[in-house]
């Protein structure tokens, strides 16, 4: 039963819906690692209530902007308002049930640290904070109560890195039941596998659903009239790149540093049948763009996918000339009238500050570019307002102009 009182300071920051509350901002406390705290202000007012975190520098994650307490009623209803918005997007229905999903997506869902996957009838789940350790076991059997079919196996996969910054061990365990042997899952006409206990997060990029399903389209309009070419940058398993070869694409090269993901790019080729058009290449993506484009490559669609280039705010500069080298290199990679996919999933860079970084990259390839769409993650990975940090995805879709128009030296 905790209980923190806040500076001033703490309390303008949580009337601004921020929920998160720094350490710094605390003048009082009372409480054990990952406790539901009451939240006081500085004058005795009650703010609601929160989860605690010792050692961390985000102190307190507010849950309730007022009582009662949250207790088991509290949380399950909780998951079943999670679980209707993917419901209501149509992320659970029938035609839908060999598909991935984001069930609960942590803080921007109101469960501060936890993060509770679908991959078909297998569920995953992950934590980042000492409160979200101890709810976890209860917040999946919720989850498997509120799913509309059985759940055959649930994991813990609560092994990332953020774990370090509150103090927390890695854990992967199964919670229950039994994982297949292979798990395979369906994503538009794609069928890939997943490996929850050692892929990435928790196997897979979920957030990226929507914008591969829009680059397979864009490829599929383009090969109407002429062969389309595939460069699949960062590729992880290879998903925006075998969704294009399965969109038509007469070939696709993805390339990623590892080695295990080209495994399994190669064998999701097979699985869908467009092994004779996907190749994989282990590569620094960064240097092998440039090579590329000093052969003379050229591509009808480059998508570029990296890892966060910017983690904290300390990062920018560097992130700033990592964004605009790529991104150069990618126009220059690509064919007249062909398409950029650009991402960036640093939170610390702002929709407007990417869309700076890909203008500066135009101007340094010399090629006129248009911003054709700008979009976030898969709805399954909500953005709240007043959490910025939900916010982090950006996928640009761009399209470069033929070197007729004005602009080209
Ligand atoms: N596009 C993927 C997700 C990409 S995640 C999807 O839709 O599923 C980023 C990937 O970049 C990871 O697979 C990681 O292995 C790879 N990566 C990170 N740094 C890299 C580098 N310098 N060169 C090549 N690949 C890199």
């Amino acid at each position: 039963m905790g209980r923190v009182v806040v500076t001033g300071r703490g309390r303008r920051w949580l009337a601004s819906g921020h929920p998160w509350i720094y350490a710094d901002a605390l003048r009082e406390t009372d409480a054990e690692p990952g406790d539901v705290v009451e939240i006081v202000g500085p004058d005795g007012d009650a703010l609601g209530f929160g989860l605690f975190s010792a050692g961390s520098k985000i102190a307190v994650r507010r849950v309730a902007r007022s009582g009662p307490r949250p207790d088991a009623d509290f949380w399950r209803a909780c998951i079943e308002r999670c679980l209707r918005a993917r419901q209501e997007a149509g992320l659970l229905s029938a035609d839908h049930a060999r598909g991935a999903t984001r069930l609960v997506a942590g803080d921007a869902d109101g469960v501060p640290g936890l993060v509770i996957d679908r991959y078909a009838d297998v569920v995953v789940a992950q934590s980042g904070t000492q409160a979200a350790d101890r709810l976890l076991p209860e917040l999946v059997e919720r989850v498997a109560d509120a799913l509309p079919f059985d759940v055959r196996c649930a994991v813990n996969r609560s092994d990332a890195s953020v774990r370090r910054l509150e103090r927390l061990e890695p854990r992967v365990e199964i919670l229950y039941g039994k994982l297949p042997d292979e798990l395979l899952v369906r994503e538009g006409e794609l069928t890939y596998e997943v490996d929850v206990l050692a892929g990435h997060k928790t196997g897979h990029y979920l957030d990226q659903r929507d914008n591969r399903a829009r680059a397979a389209e864009l490829v599929a309009r383009l090969a109407e009239t002429r062969p389309v070419r595939v460069l699949d940058a960062f590729s992880y398993d290879g998903l925006f790149g075998i969704r294009a070869a399965l969109a038509g694409a007469s070939s696709v090269v993805c390339l990623d540093q590892s080695a295990a993901c080209g495994e399994r790019v190669l064998r999701n080729a097979a699985r869908n049948g467009v092994q004779d058009r996907v190749r994989f290449e282990r590569a620094n993506a960064m240097g092998e763009l440039r090579a590329l484009g000093a052969a003379g490559e050229r591509f009808d669609v480059v998508i570029v996918d990296p890892p966060a280039f910017a983690k904290n705010r300390r990062e920018l500069a560097g992130a700033e000339r990592g964004y605009v080298e790529l991104n150069r290199r990618a126009v220059e990679l690509v064919e007249e009238d062909g398409w950029v996919v650009s991402a960036s999933c640093s939170y610390n860079v702002l929709p407007e500050t990417f869309v700076e970084f890909l203008k500066k990259g135009a101007a340094l390839a010399r090629r006129d570019v248009y911003l054709d769409q700008l979009t976030g993650a898969a709805p399954d990975h909500p953005a709240l307002l007043t959490l910025p940090e939900s916010r982090y995805l950006k996928c640009a879709f761009l399209r470069v102009a033929p070197s007729i128009t004005l602009g080209r030296s």
